[in-house]
């Protein structure tokens, strides 16, 4: 008898879990409430650690199409431009046995698409999932789709819907998201309409007082991906108005958002105003997120699991948030693989016992680099030294890069 997965949710992360699994011999459908499956925001960096999976899903050749491979990892001062530590990363292939590549976040979810297609997933869109019940047998689904509520049923249901999961607020009750006092403000540049100075093909992270700002190559080095990261405040109609804060693609006008911008990165070093500057389109993402995740409890419980945002969202500031989903998604179809439908529960209790205390390293790491790349003063003295001192020792992360799921 088929052994059946549904899936709530077809970013990066529903989609991965419905092609791993499928990968591991069950029957996954996926529902994705947009009208089309595509993915919006700009660029994604995936570390060894993500594309040793890619690589092992047998999706090494559709990453080469789209991917750019930096050769290093530059951090730099936003005021001075000075070149603090360099990370080689072109050497990551040698070291963690996979390559460190960045893209565009539609070419991910792209791939992971059509290979799921190619392993018979079922996928729908325009299917907003509105519930998830479970008995001792079975998961369901409540999915409204055409105008009509249909319940679909299933041996696992999985949440991959996202940072604002709806199945989360109703199975964990643990409330909503909140705004972290961070705003990623991201724009996509034509390499060829840049002025030389300002092309690149490697990751650059330029750390200054309260705001920093990371560029690199995405579309096969075609594109900069520029994104600023600042602190700031969201207006207080903003901030009591939820659909602002779930947006991607929030537009201020175009002179808003350069001012703010410009009083962000005020003490900024010219290379960097001007590369400000070439980006014409700016669009704005306030950052929400959860704390760190305390149990393997808010990763399944009974024949539900959650994954991706929905069950870790993370800042950013570690570049892990996609990575942890596709982490999620290969540790879950581990061991999906000898499961049957009776001992659904026992071997999800198992892949959330593997998977949270991982996930809530990443989340906590990624808040300290947060810290570290927006320090003042002493703190950013000491960041400074310690980077010109010990350069690439400081920014490789052998625990994270290096790790193989068991
Ligand atoms: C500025 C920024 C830069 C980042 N850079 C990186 C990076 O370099 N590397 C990296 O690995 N990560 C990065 N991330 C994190 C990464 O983008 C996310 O962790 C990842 O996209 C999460 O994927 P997801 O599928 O869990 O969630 P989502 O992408 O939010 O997908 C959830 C999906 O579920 C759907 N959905 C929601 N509710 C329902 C419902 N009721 N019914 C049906 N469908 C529903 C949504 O429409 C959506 O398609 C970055 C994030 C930000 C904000």
């Amino acid at each position: 008898m088929n052994r059946t997965v549904l899936i709530a949710g077809g970013g990066i992360a529903g989609v991965a879990a419905g092609f791993a699994a499928a990968r591991a011999g069950w029957q996954a459908t996926v529902f994705e409430r947009a009208a089309e499956f595509s993915e919006v925001g700009a660029g994604v960096q995936l570390g060894p650690n993500v594309t040793r999976i890619l690589q092992a899903w047998g999706l090494c050749d559709a990453l080469n199409e789209c991917a750019a491979f930096p050769s290093g990892l530059h951090a730099r001062s936003l005021s001075s431009g000075e070149v603090l530590a360099t990370l080689p990363v072109q050497d990551f292939q040698t070291r963690y046995g996979a390559p460190y590549v960045t893209l565009h976040r539609a070419d991910l979810h792209g791939l992971l698409l059509k290979a799921a297609a190619r392993e018979g997933v079922q996928v729908h869109s325009h299917a907003l999932v509105q519930k998830a019940s479970q008995s001792a047998d079975e998961a369901v689904l409540h999915v409204m789709q055409q105008g009509q509520l249909l319940l679909h049923t299933a041996d696992v249901a999985v949440a991959a819907d996202g940072l604002w999961s709806p199945l989360r607020q109703q199975l964990l009750g643990d409330g909503l998201p909140s705004f972290t006092g961070h705003i990623a403000y991201r724009a996509l540049l034509a390499q060829a309409d840049l002025p030389l100075h300002l092309r690149s093909q490697d990751v650059t992270v330029w750390m200054g007082a309260h705001a920093h700002v990371v560029s690199y190559p995405v579309r096969g080095g075609e594109s900069l991906n520029v994104v600023c990261l600042t602190e700031g405040r969201l207006l207080d109609d903003e901030a009591n108005h939820l659909q602002a804060l779930q947006t991607w693609n929030a537009q201020k006008s175009e002179a808003q958002t350069l001012a703010e911008l410009q009083h962000a990165l005020r003490g900024a070093c010219a290379p960097l105003k001007d590369l400000i500057g070439a980006c014409l389109d700016w669009r704005l993402w306030p950052l929400c997120g959860r704390p760190v995740m305390k149990g393997a409890n808010q990763h399944a419980q009974g024949r539900v699991a959650w994954v991706g945002d929905a069950a870790h969202p993370m800042l950013p500031y570690l570049a892990q948030g996609a990575g942890m989903a596709i982490e999620d998604a290969q540790a879950l179809a581990a061991q999906l693989l000898h499961a049957s439908s009776a001992n659904v529960p026992e071997q999800l209790q198992q892949f959330a016992h593997a998977r949270w205390q991982r996930n809530a390293r990443v989340q906590a790491r990624a808040v300290r680099n947060g810290r570290i790349f927006h320090a003042s003063g002493a703190l950013r003295l000491g960041r400074d030294l310690g980077l010109r001192l010990m350069g690439a020792r400081l920014m490789d992360v052998p625990w994270l890069y290096g790790h193989r799921q068991s």
